[in-house]
């Protein structure tokens, strides 16, 4: 059996929980779980994700599966229905809708689901993505309340730079001037803004990254702030190769050996997941050993640099990332972030569940 294997380690996840609810000032506590748990997969983290108040996730079809699994506490959809015809889940499972755009209010209205549905309603504090103009906000409540199919209003938003320099400031200082005004329940933080704006947290706090055990922040490591990983790609060493000075490794020969030298191929690719555009130099565990990749990444194979560890070889252990060498810094040697990183965990790699 090819060697590469992912381990999730609900422990792991249940103490990360357990961490960010002691940082969420009692606000209630959606686990964003989209993209199939940040590609952990939902239906493997359910039982432990149950210490949540809620689970926040993208698709109609993700939010079924969790309620036929058992999953009894709010679901939020966040970006809400797509058809007025789809409203009729909503009322039927009674999962909770972000509404962010004035056609969303316009399906609601034309609706004529069994109950009424609670909504989210996203309003743009200056990211300019999702939402409605926070000067619209009071109009769009009113109209969600006259329409006869809405149960609680909530407001909510998203910050673009709560991980960077420039903060929340602005937009939370918009945002909380409208819930004043409009005296409604608020929810606007994710794992960056729950863990360095208290001020943020509001009735609902939403974290992702955090409950995964990276850090959403590039400057603060998850070790720092105090979370584990609940993912880890490990597979082995299938080869050794002892090249002479001068030899050219991998595709197009990116990598020349400037020494003799002994290379390991370790079992592991873009297609497992890997990203390809991790450079040479990228952080990779041998035998528990920091050591680096070199060359390029192939489909189903990359190369680790074996100086300086002459009892690794044919069989010795490799983490891709996880325990002991964290997604984040993978994914900033690849100028990328670890969220990407553990959403493209491929559907070939076996997964195996520890508690
Ligand atoms: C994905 C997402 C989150 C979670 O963000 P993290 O950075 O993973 O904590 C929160 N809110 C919304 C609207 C999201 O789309």
């Amino acid at each position: 059996m090819r060697p590469i294997r992912a381990k999730i380690d609900l422990g792991a996840l249940r103490a990360n929980l357990d961490f960010v609810r002691r940082r969420s000032s009692g606000s209630r506590l959606w686990a964003v779980a989209k993209a199939d748990a940040y590609g952990h997969g939902l239906a493997r983290l359910q039982s432990a994700l149950a210490a949540a108040d809620g689970l926040a996730l993208l698709e109609l079809e993700a939010a079924l599966g969790a309620r036929e699994r058992g999953w009894s506490k709010p679901i939020l959809l966040l970006e809400g229905f797509f058809s007025t015809k789809e409203i009729d889940a909503f009322a039927l499972h009674r999962f909770t809708a972000v509404v962010h755009n004035d056609e969303q209010i316009g399906m609601l209205e034309a609706a004529r689901p069994a109950t009424p549905i609670d909504v989210y309603l996203k309003l743009n504090s200056g990211m300019n993505r999702l939402g409605i103009a926070v000067a619209a906000a009071r109009h769009a409540v009113d109209r969600l309340r006259a329409c006869g199919n809405v149960a609680a209003i909530t407001l909510m938003t998203h910050y673009a730079d709560a991980d960077g320099p420039r903060g929340v400031a602005g937009q939370a200082a918009l945002f909380e001037t409208v819930t004043r005004e409009l005296a409604l329940p608020s929810s606007s933080a994710n794992s960056a803004a729950l863990l360095r704006f208290p001020g943020t947290h509001g009735a609902w706090v939403r974290p992702g990254i955090a409950l995964y055990g990276c850090s959403p922040f590039p400057d603060e490591s998850a070790q720092a702030i105090g979370v584990r990983p609940v993912m880890t790609l490990s597979s082995r060493i299938i080869a050794v190769q002892s090249v002479e000075r001068g030899a050219r490794v991998g595709y197009s020969g990116t990598f020349v050996a400037p020494e003799a030298m002994r290379i390991g191929v370790v079992a592991c690719g873009y297609a497992d997941g890997y990203p390809r555009h991790a450079p040479g130099g990228t952080p990779i565990l041998v035998h528990g050993a920091l050591a680096q990749t070199l060359g390029r990444v192939s489909m189903d194979l990359l190369f680790a640099d074996l100086r300086g560890l002459p009892q690794a070889g044919v069989g010795s252990e490799v983490t891709l990332w996880g325990e002991g060498l964290s997604a984040d810094a993978v994914a900033a040697s690849a100028m990328t972030v670890s969220y990407e990183l553990l959403c493209g965990l491929a559907a070939r790699v076996p997964v195996s569940v520890c508690e």
